[in-house]
């Protein structure tokens, strides 16, 4: 995914009615629709409704995703907000709308059921995975765990985001911005995973390549050498599914540390506004 002229160049646009004037955004927070799951029902209603609300990016169950407002213009998606002491989030935040059915009451039996606001029973392994579940911010209920295309896709289009708006710092929940009043995203979203994923910080995976790699001189180069087309940027110095980033062959890039890894010599470079890690092998330090 890539940002160009303020929208996801590789997502539909579809424009929404209620669109508000220039925006710099410096939070991304994400929500629930806490609607029904049929692809396009919640997209059509934040695209078009009577009660004034919109938001910039609507994530369907099997990971799809539409684009309804450009990121530099106003979308009403967290309503009363405040951010570190800053109220009125709108103004400098971009939403993703993720859909899920938000909190549902139990309903006594085996599978787990809940009962979703609008009157829809939904049983676990069925719709989706359920689980009973308690948290301070959100209180105790049935939760729908999010698909993993969902997770996959909010993450790409996080880091595509932070890549492409400079003035981005940041990823919040509703529940986070208007606590005591809304419960989006819901306890099972693995929000840390996300963060660590697209800001790096704060993950222990990210202490232990630290500590076992020292610093480069300043203005250390490499040119990436390898015999394919794209070269493997990694999040962390391992082959584990933790790539972030291709590197086209022959790209001269930034080394920021170098280290020894399970017998394997690792360069952490910079790339494409993103830090990560990429095989010695493959480069060659100028
Ligand atoms: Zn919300």
């Amino acid at each position: 995914m890539r940002l160009e002229d303020h929208r996801i160049i590789d997502i539909p646009f579809n424009a929404a009615q209620h669109m508000g004037g220039a925006i710099t955004p410096e939070v991304l927070i994400l929500h629930d629709t806490a609607g029904r799951l049929t692809r396009g029902n919640s997209a059509a209603y934040l695209r078009r409704n009577d009660v004034g609300v919109s938001v910039h990016f609507v994530v369907e169950r099997d990971g799809s995703c539409e684009q309804q407002v450009p990121t530099n213009r106003r979308a009403n998606h967290a309503g009363k907000s405040t951010y570190h002491g800053r109220s009125g989030c709108n103004e400098f935040s971009i939403g993703i709308e993720i859909v899920n059915p938000g909190k549902m009451e139990p309903i006594d039996g085996v599978p787990l059921r809940g009962l979703a606001w609008w009157g829809q029973i939904l049983t676990d392994g069925l719709e989706g995975d359920l689980a009973v579940k308690a948290t301070p911010e959100h209180g105790s209920g049935v939760w729908m765990a999010y698909t993993e295309a969902q997770i996959e896709t909010v993450t790409a289009l996080a880091r595509a985001l932070f890549s492409g708006i400079p003035t981005l710092r940041d990823i919040r929940t509703h529940w986070y911005v208007s606590p005591g009043r809304k419960v989006d995203t819901n306890p099972l979203f693995p929000l840390e995973q996300v963060r660590n994923r697209v800001l790096g910080r704060d993950d222990p995976a990210d202490l232990v390549a630290e500590s076992g790699s020292i610093p480069m001189p300043a203005v250390t180069l490499a040119r990436v050498a390898t015999a394919g087309s794209r070269l493997n940027m990694r999040r962390w110095p391992s082959f584990n599914p933790n790539v972030i980033a291709g590197i086209p062959n022959g790209t001269v890039v930034p080394v920021l540390r170098s280290g020894l890894f399970d017998g394997r010599g690792w360069l952490c470079v910079q790339y494409d506004g993103l830090e990560g890690w990429i095989s010695e092998t493959y480069a060659q330090l100028l």
